[in-house]
């Protein structure tokens, strides 16, 4: 038996979580740098401050990230004399931010503290960077890296960004349990993959529970406790899945339709510029409860959807039957459905699209 660990990051959450950054931060050193977005900084920048006053944390510098989340990027900042004389790395902002500050930590072998700014992905636990060329468009995903030492979620500065990051968030989070759950369908599964897929239904019951409110508090600018409980389950829960289900098993139990469906879409001319990758995926999950016949999970699912805005069907989101063929054989292929308890075929995708247009 080979030996291995599991390492799950921990979390402060809370409208003044920052307050906790010397408790957290003070035992790797005096020296820490900010890497993050504008407007992420701009929204941080006073509460950081405050939040090490009179500590032995001290702050030397607040650097962007830059224009893409890439290796060019990193390289920029891992340059940089601030970083490179800094004792730790506060990686502030969405995802992109934190994955390139998560590159140059790494490189530069500092720990690194993440403290994401709006509720959408999960970047800010996850072991993954997504990473992009300068002009933006996608070069590779980087697995198994350090992750952060802990996270710090401020509900009050979530509250304040705009809603929609919360909105396609919620799509994209509440598909990590139903295409975990499939993936997993009927195996017999070692401790952490079972903690993963298990817990991974905690990536879609809050959601669909509190997602109404919380899109409602998002709009008032209120931290509620409905917000909190869908920023946990988006940025927390998701990203602790994701790596107790990747390790060492890559593929095999991330990803479904849902994904598959998002992807082999995005082989139609100007489809990814004009259409929200979570959006896309929350719809994507109710073609998939049709194919496996959940009809009853898609009727209720579809209904949150409609609460909340996210679409129900595919003229929702401008495709047409023929669209969908077109790309139909690509789905099927797709990596995220390697790992699927039956086999694909176009003719299943066909009926039960038909089936979701025409209810
Ligand atoms: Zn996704």
């Amino acid at each position: 038996m080979d030996n291995y660990s599991i390492i799950i990051p921990s979390y402060t959450v809370g409208p003044d979580s920052y307050k906790e950054i010397p408790r957290y931060c003070a035992l790797y050193g005096t020296k820490a740098v900010v890497i993050g977005g504008k407007k992420a900084m701009a929204a941080a920048k006073d509460k950081l401050l405050r939040a090490v006053e009179g500590s032995p944390v001290h702050i030397s510098g607040f650097l962007w990230y830059g224009e893409e989340a890439s290796y060019e990027a990193a390289s920029v900042l891992e340059a940089d004399s601030r970083v490179q004389e800094a004792d730790m790395i506060f990686a502030v902002g969405g995802g992109k931010a934190i994955d390139t500050a998560k590159l140059a930590a790494i490189h530069l072998e500092k720990p690194f503290f993440t403290f994401p700014t709006i509720a959408s992905n999960c970047a800010s636990a996850s072991s993954v960077a997504i990473i992009y060329h300068p002009d933006g468009s996608f070069r590779e995903f980087v697995h198994y890296l350090e992750t952060t030492r802990h996270i710090f979620i401020d509900t009050d500065i979530i509250a304040h960004a705009p809603w929609e990051y919360l909105w396609a968030g919620i799509g994209d989070t509440y598909a990590k349990y139903y295409e975990v759950s499939i993936s997993a369908r009927g195996e017999e599964l070692e401790h952490y993959l079972a903690m993963g897929v298990h817990m991974s239904r905690m990536c879609m019951e809050p959601l669909v529970r509190y997602g109404e409110k919380a899109l409602q508090d998002n709009k008032e600018q209120i931290p509620s406790y409905d917000l909190e409980q869908c920023a946990l389950a988006i940025i927390v829960t998701t990203g602790w899945v994701s790596m107790l289900v990747s390790r060492r098993h890559n593929m095999l139990y991330n990803g479904g339709v849902a994904h598959a469906l998002f992807y082999s879409l995005c082989s139609l001319p100007g489809f990814d510029r004009t259409h929200i990758h979570g959006v896309v995926v929350g719809f994507g999950v109710l073609l998939q409860l049709m194919i496996d016949g959940d009809e009853e999970e898609c009727r209720k699912l579809r209904e949150f959807n409609r609460r909340i805005g996210l679409p129900t069907s595919f003229e929702e989101i401008g495709v047409t039957m023929a669209d969908l063929e077109k790309v139909a054989d690509r789905l099927i292929t797709d990596e995220d459905v390697e790992h699927f308890p039956y086999p694909l075929t176009v003719e299943m995708i066909m009926e039960a699209a038909g089936k979701l247009e025409h209810p």
